[in-house]
């Protein structure tokens, strides 16, 4: 096992290094193609540049764009997806939104049933577990 300890550490805390760049694939004739990477005009594609450090090796992904600035946005929400931190949010941004929505519903609920007389025939009462006095 001595020489895979490294290995191990890596699956448990799950941190992986990834790194993403965008890239150019200049086309013969293009007239920009000695600009190089630095935010080129042109319409060649721009793939995103993946480098994924548990499996020692790069891929090419589509940015779905031939414009270098929506290119380098992609490459930003990609690099933000993989931060532990920013996902958290979002989880966490996702939860309040749902538990926002079921207090909604649980509301709406409850003001039709307050609005519905048969509910204040069934729960009307005097006793301690009464819902609603009967009269009114
Ligand atoms: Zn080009």
């Amino acid at each position: 096992m001595g020489s895979r300890g490294t290995a191990f550490r890596t699956t448990i805390t799950s941190e992986i290094t990834r790194t993403v760049k965008v890239i150019v694939r200049h086309a013969a004739k293009c007239k920009d193609k000695d600009k190089g990477t630095a935010g080129p005009r042109c319409q060649c594609a721009k793939p995103l540049l993946i480098y994924e450090g548990d499996k020692k090796a790069n891929r090419r992904v589509s940015a779905k764009t031939r414009s270098w600035a929506r290119a380098e946005q992609a490459e930003q929400e990609l690099r933000d997806s993989w931060d532990p931190r920013l996902k958290k949010l979002a989880q966490l941004q996702a939860k309040k939104e749902a538990k926002q929505v079921r207090i909604e519903a649980a509301l709406a609920l409850y003001l039709a049933d307050m609005a519905a007389p048969a509910w204040r025939q069934r729960y009307c009462g005097d006793g301690p577990f009464a819902l609603w006095p009967c009269r009114g």
